[in-house]
Parts: C-alpha cells; structure tokens; sequence
C-alpha cells in the first residue's frame, strides 16, 4: 500500500509512521528528516533548505519534488511507502500522482492549541530521526535515543514562535489537500488528539490492518 499521512506539523505523523513501518512492512519516507539530514551534513540541499525551514516556510516544491522522486525510486519503496510531511502543496501532490498510484491519504486530526503544547515537549534525535515527547513518550534515559543512543535534541523549529508559524502554512497550504483527496475518494481522518495507543488503533481500523 502506498499511504500518505497527512496532518498538522506536531499531529503525530512520525510517531504514528514508526508503528506503521511494522505493521505495514514498508518504509515510511520523512521529508522533514531528509532536509535535517542534509543540513546536519552541511550539503548543497541542506545549505539551500536551512533558511526556510528556521523561518517555519516550506521549503519550495521543486526542491522537494526532486528530493521525494529520487527516494521513491529505491528499490525499497517498490511494495509500498509511507509518506510522512509529503505533500505539502497541491503541486506536490500533482507531482506525486505523476510518479506513484496513492491508495490512501489518512488525516490525523488534532486541534492547534494540543498541537503547540505538544511541540515545546518534543525531543529528537538527529542521527535516526526518532522522535519523543518528555511526557507523552520518553525516551529510556532522559534525552539519550532508545534506538542509537545519540543526544535528543530540541528542533530548532520547534520555538513557541516559529510553531505558529508553521501552523499557519500548514492551514494555507497543506489542509487544502484533504479536499484534493477527498474529491478522488482517498481521504481518511482519524482523531489524533486521544493518545499514541488509540491513534495507531484508530489508524489500523480505518486501513483494515
Ligand atoms: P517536518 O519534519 O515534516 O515537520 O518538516 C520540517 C520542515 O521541513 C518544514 O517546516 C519545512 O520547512 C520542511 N519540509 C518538510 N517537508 C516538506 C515538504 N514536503 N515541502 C516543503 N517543505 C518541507
């Protein structure tokens, strides 16, 4: 199945794609981890990516056109993926119709006052791009990642500021893309706001897991 997870920025779309990745038995594409990724190396993508997405602006969709083909195109993507922060942009999803047959697009619900309380929590690890949250989902030891023992770190876009920030991009430029799945009869939208546990319960039942 090739499956789109869509939702605000903070909605629980990583978090609900590292359970996926087991159930599903297929990678689950991040976006967002990729440009981290870049700029953590200090790579032409990432040196053009950084300004952007320090400002809380989506990074501009020819870039990130690219960056998704070229990933999808692996051969570990061939029995199916998981997109988590692509699309952003009707464009995006044009592009995206171009290369690859979308099954489902499932919407985490969350309203934007749970969102921002959520965020300031959060905690990353830069070298496998898992995610926790210091109350929701701890890591084992405090700010050491359970998977490779790397330093969690505070993103640097996730400041009170620049959170609402990118809740504003997400309602101009990425919710109109319910509507854009919708009208091809693949949207599906979960409540996300009830808990890890009952998110990946309400997750399984919608794609009849
Ligand atoms: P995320 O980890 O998905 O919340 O993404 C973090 C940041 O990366 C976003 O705020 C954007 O600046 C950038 N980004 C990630 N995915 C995309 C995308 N599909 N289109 C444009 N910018 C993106």
């Amino acid at each position: 199945m090739n499956l789109i997870l869509l939702g605000a920025p903070g909605a629980g779309k990583g978090t609900l794609a590292s359970y996926l990745i087991e159930q599903m038995g297929v990678p689950s594409i991040s976006t967002g981890n990729i440009l981290r990724e870049a700029i953590k190396n200090n790579t032409p993508l990432g040196q053009s990516a950084k300004e952007y997405m320090d400002a809380g602006k989506l990074v501009p969709d020819e870039v990130v056109i690219g960056m998704l083909k070229e990933r999808i195109a692996k051969r570990d993507c061939k029995s199916g993926f998981i997109l988590d922060g692509f699309p952003r942009t009707i464009p995006q999803a044009e592009a995206l119709d171009e290369i690859a047959h979308i099954d489902c697009a499932l919407s985490l619900e969350v309203a934007d006052d749970v969102i921002e309380k959520r965020m300031t929590g959060r905690r990353v690890c830069l070298r496998c791009g898992a995610t926790y949250h210091v109350e929701a989902n701890p890591p084992r030891v405090k700010d050491v990642c359970d998977i490779c023992g790397d330093k969690l770190v505070i993103r640097s876009d996730d400041q009170a500021e620049v959170v609402r920030h990118r809740l504003e991009t997400y309602h101009e430029q990425t919710e109109p893309l319910k509507g854009y799945y919708e009208a091809q009869g693949k949207l599906k939208s979960i409540d996300g706001a009830q808990g890890i546990t009952a998110t990946e319960k309400f997750a399984v039942e919608a794609l009849g897991l």
